[in-house]
């Protein structure tokens, strides 16, 4: 069963003012689909074509070499994006709720702190790439700042909350200003979903 392209669960003006209709259409229509093809291209005939997203990066390195590099690229770019679309939604912003709320005060002391480095890790990653909240059994919650389409899931962590700052996902509305579409961008983001990752995560 090839990897298919989640549909978006809400329409595509629907994050607008903060995320425009047309950088979603061809943010999710054309980059994640593309992402999405190209990795079921990348597996097929390995045998790894049936093995979740989560399994293929965390074992990337038993692949045959050759394939490597377009697993890592295009199913880091269809498990980023299937998160992005999810975590976040039209209803969504505000202050943290629930588990989330009280792991994120716990380690960064409030939420406005915990903000700043989430933004700070997004503004900083230097290209493209993505900030993520991650979670490991080992280390808990985390952040990170990961280039081109790299993944929580290559190091075996769940990501929890990612913003995808490719000039892709936020040029055709903010130009050059990075720092700006991350700041809309808290306005969208769907603690619920976040909450529900965070529980999954911990198990
Ligand atoms: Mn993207």
């Amino acid at each position: 069963m090839a990897f298919q392209l989640p549909d978006l669960p809400y329409p595509k003006d629907a994050l607008e003012p903060h995320i425009d209709a047309l950088t979603m259409e061809i943010h999710h229509d054309k980059h994640h689909a593309g992402y999405t093809k190209k990795l079921n291209a990348a597996l097929e005939g390995t045998g790894w074509e049936n093995r979740t997203i989560e399994d293929i990066l965390a074992n990337l390195k038993d692949l045959p070499a050759d394939k490597q590099t377009a697993v890592r690229n295009n199913g880091g770019g269809f498990i980023n994006h299937s998160i992005f679309w999810a975590t976040m939604s039209p209803n969504g912003g505000g202050e943290p709720t629930g588990a989330i709320k009280h792991a994120i005060n716990e380690k960064w002391g409030s939420f406005d702190a915990f903000k700043e480095a989430f933004a700070k890790t997004a503004a900083t990653q230097f290209g493209s790439g993505w900030a993520w909240l991650g979670y490991s059994k080992e280390e808990g919650l985390h952040l990170h700042g990961m280039p081109n389409q790299d993944s929580p899931a290559l190091h075996g962590h769940v990501g929890i909350l990612g913003i995808d700052v490719w000039e892709h996902a936020y040029y055709l509305n903010y130009q050059n200003r990075r720092p700006d579409y991350i700041s809309a961008w808290w306005n969208v983001v769907n603690w619920d979903e976040v909450n529900k990752r965070y529980a999954a995560a911990k198990g």
